[in-house]
């Protein structure tokens, strides 16, 4: 579904991905785990059409992306769910769904998407007509989630979701990710400092360093590697 070949990406003089190579297939969950600043959240971004990719190549369902701009890689399939959940702040909870529908021209679908949003995290429903700068960080974390849902997209791109966010929402928003993957058979690009959470929901896994995919195998393989278990896990 998504396959990403030798890419290369960075800002201004620096190259911050070296070569990365990565595939996610449909119906997977596939976690990147790393370090701070290690190069993951670029690697969402160069997906996504957000940073400018330099060199190799990234091609989803079959087309290649380069050249492609980010809102029309929305509408191939494939959404974003960014770090720091970027949700309008002066926009209320439902325009926030409903800019996430920007592809969309069925009005009656939309409304039954936000129907489900609200049934999978039925705080938003309650906040809906307040603006999303006064939601709480795990209620903003859901509707960005829920926003890039709103484009019914094949690939989910999520950064960092558990990031400054209280143990039991954690558990909520992975519950999630999971229930999607089960039931709608969604792929999921997942990219985590929470290595253990991530590996858990996770079928297969990527370690990166400093720009370089240096390790991948199963999840449940890499959540009993001695050497992830150190690095990654606090053990
Ligand atoms: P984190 O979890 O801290 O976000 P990360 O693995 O997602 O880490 P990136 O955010 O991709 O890492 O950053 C990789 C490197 O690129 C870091 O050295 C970072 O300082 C640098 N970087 C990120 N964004 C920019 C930018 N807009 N301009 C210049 N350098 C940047």
């Amino acid at each position: 579904m998504l396959e990403v070949r030798d890419l290369e990406a960075g800002y201004g003089p620096i190259n911050v991905l070296h070569r990365l190579s990565l595939t996610v297939n449909p119906g997977e969950i596939v976690t990147m785990i790393g370090a701070n600043g290690a190069g993951k959240t670029t690697t969402l971004n160069a997906v996504s059409g957000v940073v400018k990719t330099r060199a190799g190549s990234v091609t989803f369902d079959g087309k290649p992306l380069a050249g492609v701009p980010a809102h029309n890689i929305v509408r191939l399939g494939l959404a974003q769910s960014p770090e720091g959940r970027k949700i309008f702040a002066r926009l209320t909870v439902r325009e926030n769904l409903e800019m996430g529908a920007f592809t969309r021209a069925d009005a009656d679908g939309v409304r039954a998407d936000i129907k489900k949003a609200y049934s999978m995290f039925p705080i938003l429903e309650k906040r809906q007509a307040q603006p999303g700068g006064l939601l709480s960080g795990g209620e903003q974390q859901m509707l960005a989630i829920a926003r890039a849902l709103m484009s019914r997209p094949k690939l989910l791109l999520l950064d960092e979701p558990s990031l400054g966010l209280a143990p039991q929402i954690v558990v909520q928003i992975f519950d999630v990710i999971r229930t999607l993957n089960r039931e709608q058979g969604m792929s999921v690009l997942l990219v985590e400092q929470n290595a253990r959470m991530a590996l858990k929901v996770a079928h297969r896994g990527y370690v990166l360093e400093t720009g370089r995919i240096t390790c991948t195998d199963r999840a449940d393989v890499l959540l009993h590697d001695p050497r992830i278990r150190e690095a990654y896990l606090g053990e």
